[in-house]
């Protein structure tokens, strides 16, 4: 037999060895260039049990691609044996970071155990991975485990065939493994017992810097107001939402609502942030997640998250550790310096973290996830691709970057890279390029990347020199990345509604209707285009957004409206505001969706800046799902030359009735979401009427959006179209390079 998937470095081979002689079978098995192999030899009877539990039984951290099996003749041998593996890398798949397992759990809280208490228990179907592996094969000197030394208990467990550790690389006990350690805001070492000082620390609303699996978080006791405040006023003006942590489902259920899925998601390996509901009444600080009606939550995902919580804090605050819009910090000299003045306190440990991995945040639509970020515990997992192609190298776009490579007919999407905007991110983008290709052991063929010539992901790829490169248009990639992952071939409609995307001819674009497939695409319709009052400071100020709609929709007239953002706009600049946009001066023209939704948080009275992107966005979704309301206001459909022009200019002039009129403004919210679905709805319909094409793809940053996600997928699948989502790559730009890789792919 040949299994293929995540098969090695996760207890594959000790798995098949205990089934084996459970079943009382012969053979052997090892490791392969193309997966595991392996010969059984038994009565037919005990070789369906073995092959039933194979499947079935699979270790928590290995996944089964594909498992190939014939027949060949008996041979004489009398035992089962583990091979040692034989020479070539092509089918390496490396095992994401995850979750203590429930039997290491057990011990780590059992006063008779040696490992009692010790935060760096693990076992082969538990622990980290991808983030200390530091180069191939998997083995512990490949590991930053390799300066810990085996002591002689541990070295009998890792040796040892039927024990849970038998080659568990990361491997430890308190007399040979990593140490926990105190400091405080000095750096000086703490004394006293660090667990258990961190522990009355956080009790006295101190605020801890933690090093976790894949970097360091800032912790506070998330019920301490007051502590809550100062992190907020550490980090500065940073309003997005801070991550919370529990020790069990229990504690989550006294702050926040969690169906099934959402249920299954908390208590996965991969231990990601679930976006869950608030329940009103509850005790956590309200600025841990100010004007939102969420919570992101995560249950603990390492032994030391477990000993901190139990019996403990309701819940802490477990923000990634950096200042607002900086990658996590990870490494420990750069962590102290990233995190003076915010941290009171370090608990820190001496296992290093060789790659940075942000924590996975998700949303649930409809009993599917969707990826807000797709990072810890999911990377390196392969994405299937619908076939096999040379190996390209995609370096996705700027904001929420991540790269992709490819083998054969498996992409795998980096971890989260952060926004691409200095020297530090791309340096980091560097090193994982760098670092995936060594653990993959892939060459690329070819290197693709966003057609916006000055992105930095753009310019790296330039300086690829002996790589042929592919420019790929932005929209046409989230299109091929939603494709991509839902195995589509041929041409389908796309609905890619986004912040910002380099338009093929040169505008910004981001409410797009394109008809393509990997191949071409062509941009079938779009919103209407409007000026963004002063580049990117209409990203930053929304009610920039407001005046340009409310400009197209009435001229210099909306000086006369009763229209509250107007304030903004002291008198002296109101006529330079005037000619900003009316001679384009500084404003780029935009068919962004994302600005659309700007415009109408700021005029409904939501906010007139944001802190960060999407904000406006997420605000008004939140006051949305107050009302029920189905009215949909008016919009208008151009045929102009080519292409088809979707005007929201009644759409505003409605808007600004309404809340003259004093609608609540739900409502306006409401009907505002309503009616973007109702205009998707409708020029999908013609493209259908023209083209015959009923599969529809939705992607782009916008799709984050479980409101008008919903609008649209009812109003379409209503009308018999075939609607698919993004479930496996982040909608948002965290999943272009999967779009990029397929086009590059195919296009070679
Ligand atoms: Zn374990
Ligand atoms: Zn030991
Ligand atoms: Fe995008």
């Amino acid at each position: 037999m040949t299994i293929q998937g995540i098969v090695q470095g996760v207890g594959f081979r000790p798995f098949v060895y205990r089934l084996a002689v459970d079943a009382g079978l012969t053979g052997w098995v090892r490791n392969t260039p193309s997966g595991v192999f392996l010969e059984v030899q038994g009565a037919e009877e005990q070789l369906n049990s073995f092959l039933a539990d194979l499947s079935k039984k699979t270790p928590p951290l290995a996944v089964i691609s594909s498992i190939a099996s014939a027949e060949i003749p008996t041979v004489k041998e009398s035992a089962f044996l583990i091979l040692k593996s034989g020479g070539g890398e092509n089918s390496i798949q490396i095992a994401p970071d995850g979750d203590v397992c429930p039997d290491c759990l057990g011990e780590l809280f059992d006063p008779s155990d040696r490992r009692y208490r010790y935060p760096f228990i693990n076992c082969t179907n538990c622990g980290p991975r991808y983030t200390i592996i530091t180069g191939v094969p998997y083995d512990r000197p490949f590991t930053t485990m390799a300066s810990f030394p085996l002591c002689p208990q541990c070295r009998a467990e890792y040796e040892n065939p039927l024990d849970r550790r038998f080659h568990a690389q990361p491997v430890a006990c308190p007399v040979c493994g990593p140490r926990l350690e105190l400091l405080d805001a000095g750096g000086r070492a703490v004394a006293a017992d660090p667990l258990e000082t961190a522990i009355s620390l956080l009790r006295e609303g101190k605020i801890l810097a933690i090093k976790g699996l894949g970097g360091y978080h800032l912790a506070v006791d998330a019920c301490n107001a007051e502590a809550v405040r100062e992190l907020r006023t550490r980090k500065k003006r940073d309003e997005k939402p801070f991550a919370i942590m529990s020790s069990d489902l229990a504690e989550v259920a006294g702050y926040a609502e969690f169906d099934q899925t959402e249920q299954r998601l908390l208590e996965g390996v991969e231990k990601p942030i679930v976006l869950l509901r608030k329940r009103p009444g509850n005790r956590i600080a309200p600025l841990v997640a100010p004007a939102n009606g969420y919570f992101g939550v995560m249950l603990p995902s390492t032994p030391l998250h477990h000993l901190l919580l139990k019996d403990t804090f309701h819940a802490l605050v477990m923000t990634s550790g950096n200042l607002s819009d900086e990658p996590i910090a990870y490494r420990d000299e750069d962590a102290r310096e990233r995190l003076q003045g915010i941290a009171d306190y370090y608990l820190i440990h001496d296992r290093g973290i060789h790659t940075r991995t942000d924590d996975s945040v998700i949303r649930v639509f409809q009993g599917n996830t969707i990826f807000l970020r797709r990072s810890r515990g999911y990377v390196p997992r392969a994405i299937v691709l619908p076939s096999s192609q040379k190996s390209v190298l995609a370096v996705g776009a700027e904001l929420k970057g991540a790269v992709c490579l490819t083998r054969t007919d498996q992409a795998f999407l980096s971890q989260h890279i952060g926004d691409l905007r200095n020297d530090a991110v791309l340096r980091s983008l560097e090193e994982t390029v760098a670092h995936l290709e060594q653990i993959l052991a892939i060459r690329p063929d070819v290197v693709a990347h966003d057609l916006h010539p000055d992105y930095l992901s753009t310019v790296y790829a330039q300086g690829l020199e002996d790589l042929p490169r592919i420019p790929v248009q932005h929209h046409h990639a989230h299109l091929a990345s939603c494709m991509a992952e839902n195995r589509l071939e041929g041409e389908t409609i796309g609905v890619i509604f986004d912040g910002t995307g380099y338009g093929s001819d040169g505008t910004i674009w981001g409410g797009e209707f394109l008809v393509g497939g990997y191949q071409s695409f062509r941009r079938w319709g779009h919103f209407r285009q409007v000026p963004m009052p002063g580049g990117d400071a209409a990203v930053r100020e929304p009610f920039r957004m407001a005046f340009a709609y409310l400009h197209a929709a009435f001229g210099a007239g909306l000086y006369d409206l009763p229209l509250p953002f107007l304030d903004e706009i002291p008198a002296e600049h109101r006529k330079l505001f005037l000619s900003m946009v009316e001679r384009r001066i500084n404003s780029p023209l935009t068919s962004s969706c994302g600005r659309l939704f700007d415009a109408a948080a700021a005029l409904v009275g939501l906010r007139n800046r944001v802190s960060y992107e999407g904000q406006a966005a997420i605000e008004l979704e939140a006051l949305a799902e107050e009302s029920e309301t189905c009215h949909v206001y008016p919009f208008d459909i151009h045929q102009e030359g080519e292409g088809t022009t979707i005007d929201f200019g009644p759409l505003f002039r409605a808007l600004v009735r309404e809340s003259a009129e004093g609608r609540e403004r739900a409502a306006l919210a409401r009907a505002f979401h309503n009616t973007l679905a109702a205009a998707s709805a409708a020029v999908c319909d013609s493209i259908r009427k023209e083209t015959g094409l009923e599969r529809v793809v939705l992607s782009g940053g916008v799709f984050q959006n479980k409101l008008l996600t919903e609008g649209i997928l009812s109003l379409l699948t209503a009308e018999g179209f075939q609607v698919y989502l993004q479930r496996l790559a982040p909608p948002n730009d965290g999943g272009l390079a999967l779009g990029q890789a397929i086009i590059a792919g195919r296009s070679i």
